[in-house]
């Protein structure tokens, strides 16, 4: 791989990067090839860590270019299963393969397919690793870290307890009872039970799940 600094493109407008990327994308495509982070640095006007920086991912930048998203090699499984926990907490229940296919998905159900051999088996080795997370999380140190360390844990829970807080209160609002599974769109989010600012800590059990209007006070319910 070579070795070189990006061109200076703080100033090309968003347009300018996405249409880019169109015409990457047919260029690529006349040659059979995908247009993955690697193949655009070689028929791309700008460095694809420029458009990576711009949009937040590769894989968001080809959505809002309206480009399907490439199958990508060696995505750590990690981050994989972090992608597969922000869709299973946006629809409230178990992502479907195609589920994977669209936002807030950043890889698609065939690099899930391709990574693990299959589907199935993906959904099969996240819920191996959450049961193992589940029980580190909840061994008694897990549970009371500050008086053990003497430390206050993290205001914002990890991904990985905030699934689990979600998972435990079945991805319901613990006030109104409302789901993504059952009310799309609906916001899900983590709320300490005694607030973080009053000494309530960030382990499961002081923390609850709550759509967005009961946390802010402004269900009808
Ligand atoms: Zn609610």
């Amino acid at each position: 791989m070579r070795f070189e600094l990006e061109p200076f493109n703080r100033s090309v407008s968003d347009e300018d990067l996405l249409s880019d990327l169109v015409t990457a994308a047919e260029t690529l495509k006349a040659a059979g090839k995908s247009l993955t982070f690697r193949n655009y640095r070689e028929v791309g006007k700008y460095g694809p860590s420029t458009i990576n920086d711009r949009f937040g991912s590769w894989n968001n930048a080809l959505r809002k270019a309206g480009l399907a998203l490439a199958e990508e090699k060696n995505v750590p499984v990690d981050v994989l299963f972090d992608n597969l926990r922000l869709v299973w907490i946006a629809k409230g229940k178990q992502p479907v393969y195609r589920d994977m296919n669209g936002p807030p998905s950043q890889y698609t159900g065939s690099t899930y397919n391709a990574r693990f051999g299959g589907w199935r088996k993906a959904l099969e080795e996240f819920v191996a690793t959450v049961t193992e997370e589940q029980e580190l999380l909840t061994t008694p140190e897990a549970r009371q870290p500050p008086k053990q360390t003497g430390r206050r844990t993290n205001r914002d829970p990890s991904l990985s307890l905030r699934f689990l807080v979600l998972k435990r209160d079945c991805f319901r609002c613990t006030a109104c009872g409302r789901s993504p599974a059952t009310h799309a769109g609906l916001i899900l989010e983590i709320d300490h039970v005694i607030a973080w600012s009053k000494g309530g800590e960030t382990i499961a059990e002081n923390l609850q799940s709550l759509c967005f209007d009961c946390n802010r006070g402004k269900s009808a319910t």
